[in-house]
């Protein structure tokens, strides 16, 4: 319905009623309600809310907004990995093949291996070479990779899937539905956790699978209500609500993290950077061809544990702390989380502080791990 409209008109708009009401608020309240009352003498009735495991109007609101951003049918779930197990046990059973990404979330790669009996999992980098699909049931990519950022062909690896006969899922999360539209590229599913920039205020766990069939998304949600792993009212509320500053969130995250990236690749106590925006980055150029912004995530390393620390125990303005794209400047040692990633590698993810304040701080704290 809003698809006429650039980014940020359809984040102010996304899931809200098109004609204004006197008297009514920009965004209806969470509804909080286990039961809803029935009607006393006919009883349930199709379309009207009934028990609140299966029906509540705030996650409707949500699911209609991320679905018209994704262009899809949305789902919520209470978090990310919610949405990526409820992806994965709808979709395979004993003796089907998985292909997943080596470099991408770790948690879901802990999943696919200890979760999925009987399931076979073959893990590829992302930034490739994939083997044939043929025998496949489920590819699931995850482009941007977290925390390395390679980037992959999603319209391609789409393709190759649909003539194997397998079905293609993007884990989202990192691009966010502005950055692309995995649908759109051909994904059957995509998955994605809230909790990180698409709400991007570090206040709330939720996550989302979006399809373009109806089948598969009524398979999701049916799971959703017979698991009962339910996102709570109020997480939703607040998620619905922050997507309205969401492409302006986007725009000064990815002007901070270019700002950044190249005062990083110009110090010597810098290893490798790792941001698809920048021309000299090994995904740039699929970056640019698929994707509609880059996000505020910056990779690098620096020599050493000890160097990590002096560069965040010097800076004032990034915390320490996983997860990203919320406001706040965060950085995140990998290794420190068991990830097998390198000792000095820091997955930064930039704010929305004044760019100029942003490069002033992290050239000072890089100048004090000198000591190390
Ligand atoms: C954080 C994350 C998840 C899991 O999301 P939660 O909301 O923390 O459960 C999945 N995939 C990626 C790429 C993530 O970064």
């Amino acid at each position: 319905m809003t698809s006429q409209f650039g980014d940020s008109t359809r984040c102010v708009r996304a899931g809200r009623p098109d004609a204004a009401r006197p008297g009514e608020p920009f965004l209806a309240g969470p509804v909080f309600a286990a039961p809803y009352h029935l009607d006393p003498v006919a009883g349930p009735q199709p379309g009207v809310d009934g028990y609140g495991r299966t029906d509540n109007a705030t996650w409707r609101g949500l699911e209609a907004a991320i679905g018209e951003l994704e262009g899809g049918e949305c789902v919520a779930f209470p978090s990310g990995m919610a949405a990526v197990s409820a992806a994965l046990l709808t979709q395979l059973r004993p003796g089907d093949t998985l292909v997943l990404p080596s470099d991408g979330y770790f948690l879901a790669r802990a999943f696919a291996q200890e979760s999925l009996p009987g399931v076979k999992v073959e893990f590829v980098p992302t930034a490739g070479p994939y083997p044939s699909f043929d025998g496949v049931r489920l590819v699931l990519l995850e482009t941007p990779a977290n925390p390395g950022l390679d980037v992959c062909d999603i319209a391609a690896l789409a393709d190759r899937a649909r003539r194997a006969g397998a079905l293609l899922a993007v884990d989202n999360t990192t691009a966010t539905p502005l950055g692309q539209r995995p649908l759109e590229l051909g994904a059957d599913l995509v998955v994605a956790s809230a909790s990180k920039a698409l709400t991007g205020h570090s206040d709330l766990i939720l996550g989302y699978a979006c399809a373009t069939s109806p089948e598969l998304a009524a398979e999701l949600r049916t799971w959703r209500a017979r698991t009962g792993g339910v996102p709570g009212p109020f997480e939703a509320w607040l998620a619905h609500r922050s997507l309205g500053t969401l492409d302006l969130r986007l725009a000064r995250q990815s002007e901070n993290a270019a700002a950044v990236a190249e005062l990083l690749a110009a110090r010597p106590e810098v290893g490798s950077v790792r941001w698809p925006g920048r021309e000299y980055d090994p995904a740039y150029e699929v970056a640019s061809r698929q994707m509609r912004r880059i996000p505020g995530v910056v990779t690098f390393t620096l020599p050493s544990k000890a160097h990590v620390d002096a560069f965040l125990t010097a800076s004032r303005l990034i915390a320490a702390a996983t997860s990203f794209g919320g406001l706040h400047t965060t950085a995140d040692r990998r290794a420190q989380w068991g990830d097998d990633a390198p000792e000095g590698l820091v997955r930064l993810s930039c704010g929305v502080e004044d760019t100029a304040d942003l490069l002033a701080d992290v050239a000072a704290a890089l100048d004090a791990t000198a000591t190390q």
